[in-house]
């Protein structure tokens, strides 16, 4: 592109268009905000990530006005989440609390392109199959005022920013590009494989637990469910080479609760397996002159504990309403308050990926996670009460 033609310009300039990016579009469109949105993928895609929702990403997605959207999709409501430790069965009804009585579990390819279509909806342009290739700067102050992108043509053109926004998923290029630094790091990962299988009944969510495996039903578009095992990355990588991935996923469901395993062998998949194969938590600097991370790309942990889209949701509101500030002080308010709400959750994801306890201590954990969700929808509740960025 020659130099001579002036970027187009926005207010914000987002990298990432799904479960964080799409929403903080969404949100600083709602509050005038002139926003880019730009992603890779294909619109409408899913990408690697098993997707149950816990109370706060349902109470975000009803205040912005989608979650009707996603049950028009077909998106079944969940009533009854069941723990399995060993044989013994722990059935918890979804109670009504913070404006919500059930839960949903949309597959990313609906929740993703309902919040892609929101974010159009409110004003955002949305450009996928548009890579990051580099962030720009200004030459005397290092503040970053833009990026270079590829489009589907590839084509390179640039934009300018007021911000320029990493919403890049956990191995972020936004956050690489301005040397992000972890400042928390978690000691453990788990492995997994998952898969969709049609013929279960539905009967909410299901985790099971034992004290090598864990394994999980997720009730979901289709009729179908989506089906995970997981277990320590070491035992992982032994597991995988002794099997094929459609085999390791009913063996790790039956390693966690043999009466699930026999189910599964019994269902009809409808997808290949997808395995992951573990990646270490953090929480990293996300924010500085001209940029800022949300999602993964500041703040991720393990998947077994299923926070990292209601995570995403949350702080996309928290960043949203720090950007309509427009201030370094808001900014540094937006990390520390999605701090504070996460660092307890990242230590109980921490241990409880470890696989270092009993199923009596396991339980602990639960109920500290449990405990840890209620604080953070009271927060919630309080802190988006008079947003106006709600629908
Ligand atoms: C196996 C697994 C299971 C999980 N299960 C659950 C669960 O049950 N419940 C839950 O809440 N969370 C779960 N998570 C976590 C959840 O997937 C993440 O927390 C969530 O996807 C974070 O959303 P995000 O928008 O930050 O990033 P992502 O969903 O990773 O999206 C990032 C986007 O950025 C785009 N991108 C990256 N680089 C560029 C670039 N250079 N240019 C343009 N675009 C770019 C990518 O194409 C991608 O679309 C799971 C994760 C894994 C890995």
């Amino acid at each position: 592109m020659s130099d001579r033609i002036k970027p187009d310009h926005f207010d914000a300039l987002i990298v990432g268009a799904r479960c964080a990016g799409a929403a903080t579009a969404m949100l600083l469109s709602r509050a005038g905000l002139k926003v880019l949105v730009v992603d890779r993928d294909e619109p409408g895609t899913d990408t690697m990530s098993t997707h149950a929702l816990m109370r706060g990403a349902v109470m975000q997605l009803d205040r912005w006005g989608l979650l009707d959207g996603l049950l028009a999709d077909g998106t079944p409501k969940v009533r009854k989440t069941t723990f399995h430790y060993g044989t013994q069965a722990l059935p918890l009804d979804i109670r009504p609390g913070f404006g919500v009585d059930f839960l949903v579990a949309p597959r990313r390819s609906v929740l993703d392109a309902q919040l892609v279509e929101a974010a159009r909806a409110s004003g955002a342009e949305v450009r996928h199959r548009t890579a990051l290739r580099k962030l720009l700067r200004d030459a005397d102050t290092g503040r970053v005022t833009g990026a270079e992108l590829s489009g589907p043509n590839g084509k390179t053109y640039r934009v300018s920013a007021g911000i320029s926004i990493g919403a890049d998923g956990r191995r972020s290029s936004v956050a690489r590009q301005v040397g992000a630094e972890a400042y928390a790091a978690s000691s453990h990962k788990t492995g997994c494989v998952y898969g969709y299988f049609e013929g279960i009944p539905d009967d909410g969510y299901r985790w099971f637990y034992d004290e090598s495996a864990s394994a999980g039903a997720i009730p979901t578009n289709g009729g179908a469910h989506c089906v995970f095992g997981a277990v320590p990355d070491g035992a992982f990588r032994a597991l995988r080479t002794a099997y094929k991935p459609s085999e390791l996923l009913v063996e790790l469901a039956a390693r966690a609760n043999p009466g699930f395993g026999a189910l599964l062998a019994e269902a009809a998949p409808v997808s290949h397996p997808i395995v992951f194969t573990g990646a270490h938590g953090h929480m990293r600097q996300s924010f500085g002159p001209g940029w800022a991370l949300v999602g993964d790309a500041g703040y991720f942990k393990d998947p077994l504990t299923a926070h990292g889209i209601t995570d995403a949701l949350r702080d996309a509101e928290i960043l949203a309403d720090a950007v309509i500030v427009g201030s370094d002080q808001a900014l540094a308010a937006f990390q520390r308050q999605r701090d504070a709400l996460s660092r307890e959750l990242f230590d109980i994801t921490d241990q409880i990926a470890s696989f270092d306890w009993n199923l009596r201590d396991l339980q602990g954990l639960h109920k500290r996670l449990n405990d840890t969700m209620k604080r953070e929808q009271r927060w919630m509740e309080t802190a988006f009460v008079n947003s106006k960025l709600a629908a």
